[in-house]
């Protein structure tokens, strides 16, 4: 697959000068994402935390490295998927990202996904989940893949839960390893990437 990597660039560039929300004045650095498409695994998470707002990288504090070791546990680098978040800028004090904040930060989630067309989107914890599938429940939909508008998508626990709930840690792994099967039994035409932009998905849940 060709990775877009001046589309990329271009959209990072206006995250980092991006005011379309609050959420801009507290920011050190802008975090648009990272990785490639090669993969064509797009995971989103919540929000930039401490280490991400310091560094303008995603997923690069203690649950970025829990990421790194659950990828690794179905042979895949960082460097082969693409890594982002609902919201691009730190939410002040760790806060949940508010919904005016996702939607406005949507754009941007929008163009990655038009330059990236993924054969999947793995959404990391409950804001990210609700992005694609309104209304589910993270309890009962993780380790499931879904349709959402034109995209197949496969919610899992953020990474950090599980660093507050020893249990889930468990359950990551599992789902990650359904992930891989997944992957393997799927073919690559299952999420034909979308012509143009498109207008936030119609959900559409339905269990493969
Ligand atoms: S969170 Fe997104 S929409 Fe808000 S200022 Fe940052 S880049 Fe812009």
């Amino acid at each position: 697959m060709t990775v877009p990597s001046d589309a990329l660039e271009a959209i990072a560039g206006e995250v980092k000068a991006c005011t379309q929300c609050p959420l801009h004045r507290g920011r050190k650095n802008a975090v648009p994402g990272e990785g490639s498409g090669v993969s064509g695994i797009y995971f989103i998470g919540e929000g930039p935390g401490y280490h991400e707002n310091e560094q303008g990288r995603p997923f690069v504090g203690s649950a970025g490295q829990l990421l790194t070791e659950l990828l690794e546990s179905i042979g895949l680098e960082r460097r082969v998927v693409w890594i982002t978040n609902v919201v691009r800028c730190r939410p002040p004090e760790n806060r949940d990202p508010l919904p005016a904040e996702i939607e406005a930060c949507d754009v941007y989630t929008k163009r990655q996904l038009t330059a990236l067309a993924p054969k999947v989107i793995v959404t990391l914890g409950r804001h990210a989940m609700s992005r694609f599938l309104p209304g589910e429940a993270i309890s009962r939909a993780h380790g499931q893949p879904r349709r959402s508008g034109g995209y197949v998508v496969f919610p899992m626990y953020h990474p950090a839960a599980a660093l507050h709930q020893p249990s889930l840690r468990q359950q990551l792994f599992d789902d990650f390893r359904k992930l891989s099967d997944f992957l393997e039994r799927t073919p690559a035409t299952v999420a034909p990437p979308p012509k143009k932009e498109e207008p936030r998905p119609v959900t559409q849940p339905t269990l493969f």
